[in-house]
């Protein structure tokens, strides 16, 4: 991956614009190093640092997954950016390994993700908050790229940067009902860590707060409440018959595999509607359950102390919300028969979630070109890239916005080794700024994968760490029938000291198919990971087999395609 330089202009544009560098952009800086190291990448982001959910980083919250769903292991357990390469490198290993804990407060998480982070900072631009997207017509009238607009925070500065392709990765909105104002004592659970012990700075004192919600925000936020004001009240606001807990067993869980988002999107819409619905307590609106015993015994003590500090009014929604100077004045309507009523309290927390749509503000010269879906949500391929007019020629993918047709791992971190692969790979193989290759009509990889499958021998290069690139020409097999696109099989002597240099991490093998035909490409780049193979049975003679899975594929076209 290229770093950021001085690039960016309408002549010199990255292959791809990050907007955002939480999680899943984060992820995607890693699969483009590790997958197309060859694309100019740039982020783009509004704070000064790697935060995450700072609002909501509770002293001794967990994680909902284990440590084993972070940024990148899922998809290549041999990157140097898992949470073990991160535990090993903060010279804590061994005592995580004797925590025996799979899921890590979300602090240790959080500093694992600065950890990687601060790893591509030289393709990272903090302090800088995106404000509009423009598509931008090159000299043969193709809308082939786009102009991102963005200020510095700090300086207020405005800067311009050019892209093939954008990846959206903005996160959600806090959903907040548009009779609502928020202020010091109003606040959604996103700003709740920054807003309301500043605002409640007395511990002691009998203050009243209202929590409007049911989700794990609700249930941390509330427990929190009850903890750190030993005197307060807290009122929960839940639409529901009371909270619920988090079903997480390991079937349903299932759904959040690779291969069951695939099936997801497979499904009709009806039949995904359907689904999604039947799995909504997998995240949506439920408290992880053991988290919801020890809000229970919490609120239990204090029934033995004699008082009642936690009412929950179920069934309810908030309507709207104002502070009038005395307090804060909050109406409550009631779905089982007790109508609208008022409560009045000292502060209030909405933890009622968070939207995902593109903001008009920010695309209103890209919506035109997006297209739609009967609800008004733009459709999105499979590759996460959003479906176009043929008038907009540069690619926009999004990370977390297609929750209805890619399910409810969308907008969740289990994913995100995958999405960040399928995008990046997507990008890879439309093209970029290396030399643009083959021609349309042929360029698909099954068309390559036959090509490969014809020249019986490739040239493979490798450079390990700190070593000059070595190239090694020998026969290489391709099975199709493993792997996504295959893997490449072939044999090297025991003894020969190029091994070393091929061991582990990642390969390109260069096959040159017979050019004199017409329409061929010059050479067909694949690039991938390697594995060595020291099974007796399939290499036979003291052999070690080397094991290529296909992770990227593109062609080079033919000097006479070139010339012309
Ligand atoms: P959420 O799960 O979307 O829950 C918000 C709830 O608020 C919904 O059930 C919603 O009900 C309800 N609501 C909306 N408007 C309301 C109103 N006016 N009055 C009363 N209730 C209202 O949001 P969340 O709890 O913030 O969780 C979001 C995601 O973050 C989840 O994936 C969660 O697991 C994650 N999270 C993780 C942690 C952790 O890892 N420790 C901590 C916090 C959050 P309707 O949908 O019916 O409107």
């Amino acid at each position: 991956m290229s770093p950021a330089g001085g690039r960016g202009t309408a002549d010199d544009p990255y292959d791809v614009i990050g907007l955002g560098f939480g999680p899943s952009n984060i992820a995607l800086a890693i699969a483009a190093q590790e997958i197309a190291p060859d694309r100019s990448c740039l982020f783009l982001e509004r704070s000064p640092d790697t935060r995450w959910h700072e609002g909501m980083l509770i002293d001794g919250a967990r994680m909902q997954i284990s440590f084993l769903k972070d940024l990148v292991s899922l998809r290549n357990l041999a990157s140097p950016f898992t949470f073990l390469q991160y535990e090993k490198a903060k010279g804590r290993l061994e005592k995580f390994v004797n925590l025996a804990e799979f899921r890590p407060t979300r602090l240790e998480f959080q500093d694992y993700l600065r950890w990687v982070a601060a790893q591509f900072s030289g393709v990272v631009r903090y302090r800088t908050a995106v404000r509009e997207v423009t598509p931008v017509r090159d000299d043969d009238g193709a809308l082939s790229l786009f102009r991102v607009t963005a200020a510095d925070t700090a300086s207020g500065e405005i800067v311009e940067y050019h892209a093939r392709n954008l990846v959206h990765a903005l996160g959600g909105v806090p959903r907040v009902p548009e009779t609502v104002t928020t202020g010091p004592t109003v606040v959604h659970s996103s700003a709740f860590l920054s807003t309301i012990p500043k605002t409640f700075t007395d511990h002691e004192r009998d203050w009243e707060f209202v929590v409007a919600g049911d989700g794990q925000s609700a249930g941390e936020i509330a427990y929190y409440l009850l903890d750190r004001y030993r005197n307060a009240g807290v009122h929960l606001v839940l639409p529901g018959y009371s909270l619920r807990a988090t079903d997480n067993n390991p079937f349903a869980n299932e759904q959040f595999f690779e291969a069951n988002a695939d099936d997801f999107q497979a499904r009709d819409e009806a039949n995904r509607r359907d689904y999604a619905g039947s799995l909504r307590t997998t995240n949506y609106g439920v408290v992880e359950e053991g988290f919801l015993d020890e809000l229970y015994r919490l609120v239990y003590a204090d029934e033995v102390r004699g008082r009642t500090r936690f009412v929950v009014h179920d069934g309810s929604r908030l309507t709207r919300a104002e502070d009038d100077g005395a307090g804060v004045r909050i109406g409550v309507d009631s779905r089982f028969g007790r109508g609208s009523s008022e409560l009045r309290a000292d502060g209030l927390v909405l933890a009622t979630g968070y939207r995902r749509e593109l903001d008009p503000a920010m695309y209103g010269d890209v919506l035109p070109y997006l297209r739609t879906d009967a609800a008004g949500r733009p459709v999105v391929s499979r590759e996460h890239r959003v479906c176009t007019t043929g008038e907009l020629a540069c690619g926009l993918y999004v990370q977390g916005f297609a929750e209805a047709t890619h399910g409810l791992g969308d907008t969740l971190l289990s994913l995100l080794p995958f999405r960040s692969k399928q995008i990046i790979t997507a990008i890879a193989k439309d093209g970029g700024s290396l030399a643009r290759t083959f021609s349309p009509a042929q360029d698909d990889t099954a068309t390559l994968l036959e090509l490969i499958e014809r020249c019986g021998s490739g040239t493979l290069v490798s450079a390990g760490p700190g070593e000059f690139p070595s190239a090694t020409r020998l026969p290489l097999v391709l099975d199709r029938g493993r792997g996504r696109h295959g893997v490449l099989f072939g044999q090297l002597d025991r003894a020969d000291p190029r091994l070393a240099a091929l061991t582990g991490g990642k390969v390109l093998a260069v096959f040159r198919p017979d050019v004199t035909r017409a329409g061929t490409p010059a050479s067909i780049d694949v690039r991938g990971g390697l594995r060595l193979v020291t099974d007796q049975d399939r290499c036979p003679g003291g052999a070690v087999g080397l094991e290529i899975e296909i992770e990227a594929l593109s062609a080079d076209r033919t000097e006479s395609e070139r010339q012309s």
